[in-house]
């Protein structure tokens, strides 16, 4: 079941005099019970996506148009306030760094009760009894004791726990990761991903995860969404993508993640374009080993490589 549906995203940013476009036809939807990824290098506008449903975009930027669909109902019709109350408890966000969801001057016990409080309606010992609880479902140890702690005393992995037990309290439908795990070392990245592995699992919980880690996609997404320059290039299944990857720009991704079969690791020449630069056709071109003319003239549509693998190249018969 689809709980989440993006489609046809069009948002841009207001430069002094000038409106430049950041995001072109954005589509995807997120399963009941799925992780998508969607993956690509900083700047591509994944994060700008992810914001978008939440509706927490900069001031600068606007949506000019289409639809969000969560549970059937268009989120950008909703009000600010109805907007708070989904963020709150419906939709929960966990940033890379969580400090940023985590007030230094209150313990992170308070913060948890707090919103048991507000999403639960509980209070007192029922209101402790629910965060001993999530802090347990996030294998927080000890964690009476760590409910009095301020989120100073908590470690970067213990921090991040903390936000996804918060977010499990408000039962969360969907999980917005946000390269949760980009400020951790590798072991504590691992656990993240194995807690939301397992709350996906056990809770039937749908999460979106931005990352530019193609390993981290391998190993823990079911679907796929690349994106490049602001638009989405290439979707599929997770096997289906690394049996086959499709447009150039993820094949060239995959060349650079490192893997255990000795082949050489290569990079990407050149950078993403900025927001100002002007690409002509596909924005891919002046990066791409394929390149053709016809590239640096139109933008390729999105074709179906097979019913569930979409690539919008013109090397796919576009
Ligand atoms: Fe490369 Fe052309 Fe495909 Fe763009 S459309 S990725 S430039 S081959």
């Amino acid at each position: 079941m689809t709980i989440l549906e993006v489609k046809n995203l069009n948002l841009g940013f207001q430069c002094e005099d000038i409106f430049r476009p950041a995001l072109f036809g954005i589509s995807f939807s997120l399963e009941q019970g799925k992780m998508l990824s969607i993956v690509g290098e900083s700047g591509c506008g994944k994060t700008m996506s992810a914001m978008s449903i939440l509706q927490l975009i900069p001031k600068t930027a606007k949506i000019t148009s289409g639809e969000i669909f969560y549970n059937g109902e268009d989120l950008l019709k909703k009000s600010q306030k109805e907007m708070q109350h989904i963020r709150g408890s419906k939709i929960a966000l966990i940033p890379q760094d969580p400090m940023t969801s985590l007030n230094p001057l209150y313990t992170v016990g308070d913060q948890l009760l707090e919103i048991i409080k507000i999403h639960q309606g509980l209070s007192g010992d029922e209101a402790i009894k629910k965060a001993i609880e999530a802090f347990d479902m996030v294998q927080i140890p000890a964690a009476k004791s760590r409910l009095k702690n301020y989120p100073h005393e908590f470690s970067g992995g213990m921090k991040q726990r903390a936000i996804i037990a918060m977010a499990l309290a408000c039962n969360a439908e969907i999980l917005i990761a946000d390269e949760p795990t980009t400020a951790l070392d590798v072991t504590i990245q691992a656990q993240i991903m194995h807690l939301l592995q397992d709350i996906k699992t056990n809770k039937k919980t749908s999460i979106l995860l931005i990352t530019h880690d193609l390993a981290l996609v391998s190993e823990n997404a079911d679907n796929i969404a690349v994106m490049y320059a602001g638009r989405i290039v290439e979707t599929a299944p997770n096997e289906e993508f690394f049996a086959n990857p499709t447009h150039p720009y993820s094949k060239a991704l995959l060349k650079s993640l490192p893997s255990n079969k000795g082949t050489k690791l290569e990079t990407i020449k050149g950078q993403p374009p900025t927001l100002s630069q002007q690409i002509d056709g596909c924005k891919f071109n002046p990066r791409c080993d394929y390149c053709m003319n016809i590239c640096k003239k139109e933008i390729p549509n999105t074709i179906n490589i097979t019913p569930t693998h979409q690539c919008a190249c013109f090397l796919n018969g576009n």
